[in-house]
């Protein structure tokens, strides 16, 4: 039997389980739909950013594997160090960047979506889209299910986008991701705060995140011709010392640029990496992904108390997601000049390396768009020069 849905969520992950608990949680009938049996290993550092807590219910925080106050960034072709960390005092409890593993965040996000009334069914692989009365059906490897909207959260492969005849134009950038055991003495080396390291990965950065028992190291880059990025992790892990133990490889991508045109056509709202919104600075992807799936489940909501009309939730979404866009150009803008450009970068860095360090902290915080940071920078950027010369 077909049951009939207000709105089908396609993808389970930070995106689909935000719009599913908000959609939920304000009375619509709301089908969850999950390719994978949960919990399920995801390709993702776990590092959660302070913002990304505003937007998520409060259990995730029984999941996190170590609460971070600060970070290091590392410009290893240069020797520069700087350190992020949350102003004292500051208005957010929540700490600078948070240590998780995605199964367990993804089915704590997952169950608190269930908790708020939403049907979750996993595993459920939607492969077709087809308009039917007033909505849409959607055939799945299991029963098809109806419903009036279809919210994309179903990653940076979104089926859902391609069958809804979205063309890309999203900037897929290549990501490596080893979770490594070491000795309890290299353990402890990298335990006390997540580092970032600039410099080694052409077009792109390195990491370590400390969890609760082992290491998550990887490396993303930018750059768009043909690379071997597992000789670049590989030589990343022999020059910082880490030699592992055992090694699980992991390999995706993160869209670092959304796709050209509206999010949101038809009766189909495109959220998350789906839609392309990860962070193209930091390719931090879990924040704008709920963010962007409680926008959209806002967009509907907003037309639900008038009818659904398919035009106006596409409007609002338009217009809900405007803000988050324009901060994305800036982002972007600002990684062509980190990446893209190693000697201005490390100059950027000599003169106000700190400064611009701070400035991303904030966006991290939440408590600034890059836009805001980056234009308080260049207001003191002529006077710090004047001073240092
Ligand atoms: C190596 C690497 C490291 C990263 N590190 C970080 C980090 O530390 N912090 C951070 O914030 N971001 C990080 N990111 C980015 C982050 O993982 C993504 O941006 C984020 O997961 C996007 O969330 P989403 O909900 O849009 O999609 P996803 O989290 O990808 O969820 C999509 C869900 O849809 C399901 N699905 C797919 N197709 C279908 C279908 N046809 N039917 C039903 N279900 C389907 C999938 O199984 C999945 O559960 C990293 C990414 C990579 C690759």
């Amino acid at each position: 039997m077909t049951t009939m849905f207000d709105v089908a969520v396609v993808g389970s992950g930070p995106a689909g389980a935000t719009a599913a608990r908000a959609l939920a949680g304000r009375g619509l009938r709301v089908a969850l739909l999950e390719r994978e049996t949960l919990p399920r290993y995801k390709t993702c550092g776990g590092g959660l950013v302070a913002r990304a807590f505003e937007l998520l219910p409060t259990e995730v925080h029984g999941v996190v594997e170590r609460n971070c106050e600060g970070a290091e960034l590392h410009l290893l072709d240069r020797d520069l160090h700087f350190r992020a960390a949350r102003p004292r005092p500051h208005p957010r409890p929540a700490p600078l960047i948070a240590m998780t593993m995605r199964d367990r965040l993804d089915q704590t996000l997952a169950t608190a979506a269930v908790a708020a009334g939403a049907e979750l069914r996993a595993p459920c692989r939607v492969t077709g889209l087809h308009p039917e009365g007033a909505g849409i059906r959607l055939d799945t490897d299991r029963e098809p299910v109806t419903a009036s909207f279809v919210i994309a959260a179903d990653g940076a492969q979104s089926d859902v986008a391609r069958l809804a005849g979205w063309s890309d134009g999203r900037h897929l950038i290549p990501a490596l991701e080893y979770e490594v055991e070491v000795d309890r003495d290299t353990f402890d080396r990298f335990a006390g705060a997540p580092r970032f390291d600039v410099g080694l990965v052409p077009y792109g950065y390195a990491w370590v995140f400390p969890k609760a028992a082992h290491l998550s190291v990887g490396v993303l880059t930018a750059h768009r011709g043909a690379i071997n990025l597992h000789r670049h992790l590989e030589e990343y892990l022999r020059g910082i010392g880490l030699f592992p133990r055992s090694t699980q490889r992991h390999g995706f991508v993160i869209p670092v640029r959304p796709r050209a045109g509206l999010l949101a056509r038809g009766r189909v709202l495109l959220t998350g990496d789906a839609a392309g919104l990860a962070d193209p600075v930091t390719a931090e992807g879990i924040s704008p992904a709920a963010q962007s799936g409680r926008l959209a489940a806002e967009a509907i909501h907003r037309a639900w108390e008038t009818g659904l009309d398919p035009r106006q939730v596409r409007a609002a979404y338009a217009a809900l997601l405007q803000p988050m866009l324009a901060d994305l150009r800036v982002g972007r803008w600002l990684a062509r000049v980190l990446y893209d450009h190693p000697r201005a970068r490390a100059w950027i860095f000599r003169q106000i390396g700190q400064r611009l360090v701070d400035a991303i902290t904030e966006v991290f915080l939440g408590a600034r768009t890059y836009r805001g940071s980056l234009t308080g920078l260049a207001l003191a950027f002529p006077r710090r020069v004047k001073t240092r010369s």
